[in-house]
C-alpha cells in the first residue's frame, strides 16, 4: 500500500509555547496568508500546566489573555530590599490555558491556511531533491514541506567536561488569604531570605490581588528535589510572611527549565529550523523563555514574509551574551549561594530598565561595563579562569 504523503509550504513540529507563537505570527502577517501551515502536535488537549510570566514594554500581541500586570519590582535579600517602578515596562503574567485558546481561536478562522494533527513526529530529514524537508509520523504517514520547524524538546548528548547543566525548578503555591496582605501592583522578582545551601534558592511571588498570589520556592541547581522539600520550604516562608495567619492553596505549579551553555543550534539543515527550548530560547542563566520566543518567531516570519526564506541567522544572538550566560551558569554551578549577592547588587545600583535591557541582550557595550562595574568582580573573575581553561568546575 502506497504511503500518503501530505504537502504544506511549512510544518510546525509541537503546538506548546513556541509553535503556537510561530503560526500564530504568521497567521498575522498578510504577505504569508496563501502558504499552507500543518501543525503536529500530540496532546489532543494541551493542559493548563503553567503560567509564563515576562516583561515588556508597550503593547504585546498576546495583551487580550494577560491574566495580570505588575507596574513595579520588589528584591529583598538579608540586608536589602528595593522597590522599583518598571514604567516604560510592565511585568506580564499569561496562563498557557488561555494562550492555547487565543492561538486556537486565530488559527481557526483560518481554515484554509492552517491544518491541525494530532500525532507524534519520528523523525525528520531533507527532501532528496533538495527543495524541501519531509516528516515522518508515528503512524506512518509522511508530510512534506518547503521548511520544518521542530520544537521538540532537544535529548542533549550531555558533555559535562565542556558545558554546564543546571535545572531552574520550582514548586509555586496560588494561595488565598481571609485578610488583606499582597500589593497586587508589585511582583516580587526574588526574596533571598531564605536559606542558600550553597545554592542559588529564592522565593517568587506573583500578586493578583490584595487576598490572592502565586507564591514559587526557585531553585538553580544541578538537581531537582523531592516535592515534599519544596513544600516544607513553601510552608516555612509563607508562615513567616503571613506572621503565622492561615491561608488556602487553591492551586500548583511545578516544573523545571534546563539552564546550559550547551549549544543548541537554530536548525539541524537548510531546511530543518528549531523552535523554543530546542533553539536555545530559554536564556541560559535566567531561565526566561516566553520573550525570546516572540522575538524568534517574529523574526522568522519577517524574514519569511520579505525574502521567503528564514534568515541566515534566525535568532540574532550576540555571542558577547553567552559568555555573560555561560559566567553566570559557571558561578551558579560552583558557588550558587553568591549569585544572591551578584542580584542584589545588580538591582541595588542599577535601574531596573538596564537589567531588563541587559537580560534581553539589548544593552551596548557602554551599558555591559556599567552592568558589570556594578556586582563584585570577585566571583566573575574565577569563572572567567575557569572558563578560559574549559573546565565548568565544582565548587
Ligand atoms: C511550569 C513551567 C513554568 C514556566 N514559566 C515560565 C515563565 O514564567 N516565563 C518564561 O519565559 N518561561 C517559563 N517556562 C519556560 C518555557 O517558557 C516553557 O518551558 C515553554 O513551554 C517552552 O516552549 P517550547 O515551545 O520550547 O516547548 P513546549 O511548550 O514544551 O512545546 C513543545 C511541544 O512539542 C510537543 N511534542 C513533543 N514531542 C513531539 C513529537 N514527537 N511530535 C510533535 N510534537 C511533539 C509537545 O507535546 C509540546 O507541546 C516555564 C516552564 C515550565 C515547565
Amino acid at each position: 500500500m502506497p504511503t500518503e504523503t501530505l504537502e504544506y509550504d511549512y510544518l510546525i513540529v509541537g503546538g506548546g509555547a513556541s509553535g503556537l507563537s510561530l503560526a500564530y505570527h504568521i497567521a498575522q502577517e498578510p504577505r504569508l496568508a496563501g502558504q499552507r501551515v500543518l501543525l503536529v502536535e500530540p496532546d489532543a488537549a494541551k493542559a493548563d500546566d503553567r503560567t509564563w510570566r515576562y516583561w515588556a514594554a508597550g503593547e504585546t500581541p498576546f495583551a487580550a489573555v494577560e491574566g495580570h500586570r505588575w507596574e513595579q519590582l520588589v528584591v529583598r535579600a538579608p540586608d536589602f530590599e528595593k522597590v522599583l517602578r518598571l514604567a516604560p515596562y510592565r511585568y506580564r503574567m499569561v496562563r498557557a490555558g488561555d494562550f492555547y485558546a487565543f492561538v486556537d481561536a486565530a488559527l481557526a478562522s483560518r481554515p484554509q491556511q492552517f491544518t491541525r494533527l494530532t500525532g507524534h513526529v519520528t523523525t525528520l530529514a531533507e527532501a532528496a531533491d533538495g527543495h524541501g524537508a519531509v516528516a515522518a509520523l508515528a503512524d506512518g504517514r509522511q508530510i512534506a514541506a518547503r521548511y520544518v520547524f521542530d520544537s521538540r524538546l532537544p535529548k542533549l548528548a550531555r558533555d559535562p567536561t565542556r558545558y554546564r547543566y543546571l535545572e531552574q525548578h520550582f514548586l509555586g503555591w496560588e494561595i488565598e488569604t481571609d485578610y488583606d496582605v499582597f500589593d497586587p501592583d508589585t511582583v516580587q522578582f526574588m526574596d533571598f531570605r531564605v536559606p542558600q545551601h550553597g545554592q542559588t534558592r529564592f522565593v517568587y511571588s506573583l500578586p493578583f490581588t490584595p487576598r490572592r498570589a502565586l507564591v514559587e520556592f526557585t531553585v538553580f541547581s544541578a538537581q531537582v528535589l523531592e516535592k515534599a522539600a519544596y513544600e516544607a520550604e513553601l510552608r516555612i516562608y509563607l508562615a513567616e510572611y503571613l506572621g503565622g495567619r492561615p491561608y488556602r492553596v487553591v492551586a500548583e505549579e511545578g516544573g523545571s527549565i534546563p539552564m546550559t551553555d550547551h549549544p543548541l543550534p537554530d536548525r539541524l539543515s537548510a531546511h530543518i529550523l528549531h523552535l523554543g527550548t530546542r533553539a536555545g530560547r530559554s536564556k541560559p542563566s535566567t531561565g526566561y523563555t516566553f520573550a525570546r520566543v516572540q522575538r524568534h518567531t517574529a523574526r522568522l516570519v519577517a524574514a519569511l514574509a520579505a525574502t521567503g526564506h528564514p534568515p541566515a541567522d534566525a535568532t540574532g544572538d550576540r555571542w558577547q551574551f553567552g559568555l555573560f550566560d555561560t559566567l553566570l551558569l559557571d558561578i551558579m554551578q560552583r558557588r550558587g549561594e553568591v549569585v544572591r549577592d551578584i542580584f542584589s547588587q545588580l538591582f541595588e545600583r542599577n535601574p531596573v530598565q538596564r537589567i531588563f535591557r541587559f537580560l534581553d541582550e539589548e544593552t551596548s557595550w557602554l551599558e555591559n561595563l556599567k552592568i558589570m562595574n556594578s556586582v563584585t568582580p570577585g566571583p566573575f573573575m574565577r569563572s572567567i579562569g575557569q572558563v578560559l581553561r574549559g573546565k565548568p568546575g565544582r565548587r
